[in-house]
C-alpha cells in the first residue's frame, strides 16, 4: 500500500501557488432551478464558470485559476466531437509550463465515460481531475462548491502527479478507470466497486492510500483526435431478440459491446446474432450489466469459439470507450483487441 499526503501550503512556503486550469463543460454543478428546495427539476449546464468559481470561498488560497468554458451541456448529451475538443484542450494546457494541473467540471451522468476517455488520451503526468455535483448550484446544501474546492486542491497537490485521471467527488478520490455513478439522487453517488477509492481530500489535505496499476495517460497509445468509429452497446435480458444486432450490423456498425447478464452470459438468440456479427468482422466485446466484478475470458460464453473479446473489469460503457479508441488506433483483430482489454 502506498500512502502519500500533501497540503496546499506552497504559499506559506514562499512559492507561488500552482496554476490550475478549470475547464467547465456544464452539468448539474452548473445547474439552476426556480427555488432552493428543487434538486431534481432543474436545468443543467446554465451557470458559467466564473459564477461557479465565485461560489467557492477560499479558492484563491489554494491555487491561481485559469478558467475556460469549453461547453455548457447536460452530460447526457456528451458527444464524441466534444470528447475530441476536450481532450485536445486538456493536452494543450498541460503541455504549457504555465499550467500545473487541470480540473474539469462535468455532469455526473457520463462523467465515468469522459474520465476513462481522458485516462487513455491525456499525455501528461500533471494532475487532471474531474468533478461534478448531484445538486444544482441554486439548491440548499449544494454539493458543487465543496467538490470544486476539493478538485482544485487535489489538482494543485504534488501527490496527484502521475496518478492518472482522477475524480474528486464527495471528499473521495477515485481512479477514472474504476469509478461509476451508482445513485440517481444521493450526494454520495460515485463508487469504485470491488476496489474502492484511491484516497480522500478534505480541508486542504490530500491522501492517497493506493495507486492504479493499469497503464494510463503517457503510457497509453491512444488519441481522441481521430475520426471516430461507430461502436454501440446491446444488452442481454429475458426474451431479448436478434433485432438490435441485425439492425446495427446492417447499418455498418464498426464494433459492438454486449452488456451480458452475470459473468457476461448472453441469451442464446442474442449470442447467435453476435457470433454471426463477429464472423463478418465486427469486433464484439463481452461485458456484464451487473456493475461490479469481472468477465473472465473463455467463461460460459466460450469467447474463442464465438469470436468475442472479454472485457475483464470494465463496465459496458467503459468497454465501449476502450473499443472506440482501439479501433480508431487501427487495432481491429481479435488478438490485438483482447491484449488491449487485458492491459488497459
Ligand atoms: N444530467 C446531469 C448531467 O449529467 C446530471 C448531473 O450532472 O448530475 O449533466
Amino acid at each position: 500500500m502506498n500512502t502519500s499526503v500533501s497540503t496546499s501550503s506552497s504559499a506559506a512556503a514562499g512559492r507561488p501557488l500552482p496554476c490550475i486550469a478549470v475547464l467547465a463543460t456544464g452539468g448539474t454543478i452548473a445547474g439552476s432551478a426556480a427555488d432552493a428546495a428543487n434538486t431534481a427539476g432543474y436545468q443543467a449546464g446554465v451557470i458559467g464558470v466564473a459564477q461557479l468559481l465565485a461560489a467557492v470561498p477560499g479558492l484563491d488560497a489554494v491555487a491561481r485559476i485559469h478558467a475556460e468554458q469549453v461547453a455548457s451541456i447536460d452530460s447526457k448529451d456528451m458527444s464524441l466531437a466534444l470528447w475530441s475538443t476536450l481532450a485536445q484542450r486538456v493536452n494543450e494546457l498541460l503541455a504549457s509550463d504555465d499550467i500545473d494541473g487541470v480540473v474539469i467540471t462535468h455532469g455526473t451522468d457520463t462523467l465515468e465515460e469522459t474520465a476513462y476517455l481522458l485516462q487513455l488520451t491525456v499525455k501528461s503526468a500533471k494532475p487532471c481531475v474531474l468533478t461534478a455535483a448531484m445538486r444544482p448550484a441554486t439548491a440548499l446544501s449544494a454539493d458543487g462548491p465543496l467538490n470544486l474546492l476539493n478538485a482544485v486542491t487535489l489538482a494543485a497537490s504534488e501527490a496527484a502527479a502521475g496518478q492518472g485521471v482522477l475524480v474528486a467527488f464527495n471528499n473521495r478520490i477515485h481512479c477514472a478507470r474504476d469509478v461509476a455513478k451508482f445513485s440517481t439522487y444521493a450526494v454520495d453517488a460515485f463508487q469504485s466497486p470491488e476496489i474502492g477509492a484511491l484516497g480522500w481530500v478534505q480541508d486542504g489535505r490530500v491522501e492517497f492510500q493506493r495507486r492504479a496499476l493499469r497503464p494510463h495517460t503517457v503510457d497509453a497509445p491512444f488519441s481522441a483526435n481521430v475520426p471516430w468509429p461507430q461502436v454501440e452497446i446491446v444488452t442481454s435480458y429475458a426474451g431479448v431478440s436478434r433485432a438490435a444486432v441485425e439492425a446495427l450490423v446492417a447499418a455498418g456498425v464498426d464494433g459492438l459491446v454486449v452488456a451480458g447478464t452475470g459473468n457476461g452470459s448472453i441469451h442464446g438468440a442474442l449470442q447467435q446474432a453476435l457470433a454471426e456479427a463477429a464472423s463478418k468482422g465486427v469486433p464484439v466485446v463481452r461485458a456484464s450489466r451487473v456493475g461490479s466484478g469481472h468477465v473472465m475470458h473463455n467463461g460460459a460464453a466460450k469467447d474463442d469459439a464465438l469470436g468475442f473479446v472479454s472485457s475483464g473489469t470494465l463496465s459496458p460503457y467503459k468497454s465501449r470507450v476502450l473499443l472506440l479508441l482501439a479501433l480508431a488506433a487501427g487495432m481491429t483483430d481479435k488478438a490485438s483487441l483482447q491484449h488491449v482489454f487485458d492491459t488497459f
